[in-house]
């Protein structure tokens, strides 16, 4: 079988070399043919020995994934949708703003989570994307757009990556990891560990794991202050609950590059954005003294979610109560609305397999009647 180069970290590219009889010094020339010059081809790596060039082409290739869709917003917004297979499509979305360019990968087509208020989680579980398929989505996004928007040779365009397009990137952790390492490897995109960031619904070995093997900085979808209320949005909250959840992020902080976890917390009408809830969310993170900040996401709808956006106004009051107890707190702003690139959008073309999604759309979830409200 021919290898996919892009599967493999510097490490990985080692032993290929080593199996081929070749000195493993020629997988850092091939991790920076391909990561940071964007070959595709051996042909063009003009300081290996044509024998060399001829013998990998028999060997190996650098396969890209095959392009869909794109679509560019007006707010600079680019938005790649790529068929990985049996009518599975992923999402890639390139967020520029000021001096970054932040590029969101996806990590599996679907997800198993579940999630109610993600089209994701609603289209249920179709397979795990190879490492090659994740960093391909960084191939192919970097090298594109540098050569649209005439960059010098090594002017980087993406300068973060964030791992919260599709999936649950800690339920495919065996493909993740060399992923990152291509992305933190100096000799591939030099990423520091500060701009990488893994977005997690809570799989708390995993994140253990992590902190082990390749810490970056985290980022974990609480949505709710309290168990009752997250069993019902994060179905794995029933599996691991947020004591538990909480106790690992302060774990993870004895290894993380940065001094804080991001809580992401997705604001949804009449659910979990009452003033009170605001003020259980304080006493929580409080009370597990975890250092962290929130990043407010206003819910982007989708049909047949049954949920609806929390109004801006209440968006608001909830991040200044946040923010009043001394936690930094952001108001995500939507982009790419415009191409359904936002946050939990991501719906792409990826079949729904299972019956997850009918499944979830008749659960029943508790709203709080205005009244309730405080
Ligand atoms: N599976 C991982 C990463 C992908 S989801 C995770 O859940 O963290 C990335 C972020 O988008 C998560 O915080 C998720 O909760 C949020 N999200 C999902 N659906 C959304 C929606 N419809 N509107 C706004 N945010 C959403
Ligand atoms: Fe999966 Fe994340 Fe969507 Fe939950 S929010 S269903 S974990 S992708």
């Amino acid at each position: 079988m021919v290898a996919n180069l892009l599967d493999f970290d510097l490490e990985g590219l080692a032993a290929f070399c080593d199996s081929l009889g070749e000195k493993r010094f020629r997988a850092t020339q091939l991790l920076r043919w391909i990561h940071q010059k964007g070959a595709a081809d051996f042909a063009q790596m003009s300081d290996l020995a044509k024998s060399l060039r001829d013998k990998l082409a028999g060997v190996a290739e650098i396969r890209p994934l095959s392009v869909l869709s794109e679509h560019s917003s007006a707010d600079g917004t680019v938005k790649w949708l790529f068929d990985v297979g049996n009518g599975n499509a992923i999402e890639t979305v390139f967020i520029p703003q000021d001096d970054r360019g932040t590029l969101c990968l996806s990590s599996q087509a679907g997800c198993a989570i579940g999630c109610r208020f993600c089209s994701t989680g609603q289209q249920g579980f179709s397979r795990n994307l190879g490492s090659g398929e994740i960093v391909a989505q960084l191939w192919h996004a970097e090298h594109q757009l540098r050569r649209r928007l005439n960059r010098a040779p090594g002017e980087r365009v993406v300068t973060n990556v964030v791992m919260m397009g599709m999936g649950e990137p800690l339920q495919n952790y065996a493909a993740l990891v060399p992923a990152l390492r291509v992305m933190l490897d100096d000799h591939g995109y030099g990423l520091s560990r500060r701009r990488v960031t893994v977005s997690t619904s809570g799989m708390v070995k995993m994140i253990d794991r992590l902190s082990v093997d390749c810490p970056v900085a985290l980022a974990v979808s609480l949505h709710a202050p309290d168990d009752a209320l997250r069993d019902q949005l994060v179905p794995l909250n029933r599996k691991h609950p947020l004591e538990e959840l909480l106790a690992a992020c302060k774990r993870y902080l004895d290894s993380a590059p940065r001094d804080f976890i991001t809580f992401e917390y997705c604001m949804l009408d009449g659910v979990n954005d009452s003033p009170a809830q605001a003020e259980a969310l304080v006493q929580l993170v409080r009370r597990a003294g975890v250092a962290c900040k929130f990043n407010l996401i206003p819910f982007n709808p989708f049909p047949a979610s049954g949920l609806a956006r929390s109004p801006r106004e209440r968006v608001l009051a909830f991040a200044q109560r946040l923010q009043d107890a001394g936690l930094v707190t952001t108001v995500r702003k939507t982009r790419g609305d415009d191409i359904d690139a936002a946050c939990g959008q991501l719906a792409g073309e990826v079949q729904d397999r299972t019956r997850a999604g009918e499944r979830l759309r008749r659960m029943p979830i508790a709203v709080l009647e205005p009244a309730q409200r405080v």
